[in-house]
């Protein structure tokens, strides 16, 4: 199995077809904004330049794939000390003396700048000589939230990428495989807010599942405006051992968030989601959840903190 790069297939099957005859792409740049895929697709060209396998480039399963798809393949160097540091010119000359010595593995080596914006004019310019002709079997990838970064200069010499966003169908059937517990709607609400960014969904869907599901299943009892419903869901989650009231709290007050955001139309439209209660009803529901969570702060007793919550949403909504 090769890696799970979703969209993108102009790019891949360029990477692959660089890779098996061993022609362009020495240089390339990859732009796209945060969560977009830009370090999976510098992955994916990284482990088919370097993959072992003589007909299917990446193949996913040999040793230098592995390596190249953990970030720890020898051959792939970072120059960037950190990812918040302009790299130093001093950097780059060291970078050119080194592009000269072979890899240590693989048959080609590999410069990935992650943050080729933290590459200033003066660094890019030290570069340039070497982006003009790399020496033989030495590659640049250059990452960049926009092209427009990096140096006319830097860019006439690159072969040019941009990430594409995942169609919603596809993330969701990514997404759907990667958290095969997570509820369906919430899977559907991050599919929807995440706009094709597929980083943003995974970031919507990780942290933690369970006050996650907890905090669903409640909006969900708020939606239908009954009290009696709500006062029975708070008094289950006062004496559900595995409740903790700061996380669960946190959890209703993201997924209100996300709501909010869903009435402002932001994401794709669609139904069966996160439930909806109007942007300035989220908003607000969201900084009851807030005050609330203050509560504890103070050692008011769990049971008591669900009951209030219970009373301000059902206070709010009947509003
Ligand atoms: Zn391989």
């Amino acid at each position: 199995m090769s890696i799970q790069l979703c969209a993108n297939q102009r790019f891949k099957a360029a990477a692959s077809a660089a890779a098996l005859s061993g022609k362009g792409m020495r240089v390339t740049v990859i732009e796209g904004p945060a969560g977009s895929g830009k370090s999976l697709m510098a992955a994916y060209l990284a482990s088919a330049v370097l993959c072992e396998n003589e007909k299917t480039r990446p193949c996913g399963v040999c040793r230098a794939c592995r390596l190249a798809e953990a970030g720890i393949h020898p051959d792939v160097i970072r120059p960037e000390k950190d990812k918040k540091t302009v790299v130093s010119v001093d950097a780059i000359k060291d970078l050119r003396r080194d592009a000269y010595v072979r890899p240590t593995v693989g048959r080609e080596k590999i410069y990935l700048f992650e943050n080729a914006e933290y590459l200033n004019a003066e660094g890019q310019n030290a570069l340039l000589k070497l982006l003009e002709e790399p020496p033989e079997g030495v590659r640049f990838i250059l990452l960049a939230s926009s092209r427009s970064l990096l140096l006319p200069t830097v860019l006439s010499r690159a072969t040019l990428f941009t990430a594409e966003s995942v169609p919603p169908e596809e993330a969701l059937a990514f997404l759907r495989a990667r958290f095969p517990d997570r509820e369906e709607s919430l899977v559907k609400t991050a599919v929807r807010l995440s706009a094709g960014v597929l980083g943003r969904a995974l970031e919507i869907l990780s942290g933690d599942g369970g006050e996650r599901e907890k905090a669903l299943s409640y909006l969900k009892t708020a939606a239908r405006r009954d009290e009696f419903a709500l006062y029975k869901a708070s008094d289950a989650l006062s004496r559900d051992p595995s409740s903790d009231p700061r996380l669960f709290l946190d959890a209703l007050r993201e997924l209100l968030l996300l709501s909010a955001m869903d009435a402002a139309g932001l994401g794709y439209a669609g139904e069966d989601t996160v439930p909806r209660f109007g942007k300035e009803k989220a908003a607000a529901l969201a900084d009851v959840c807030s005050g609330i969570r203050r509560w504890l702060d103070v050692n008011v007793a769990p049971a008591a903190v669900y009951t209030g919550l219970s009373a301000s949403f059902a206070s709010l909504l009947e509003a």
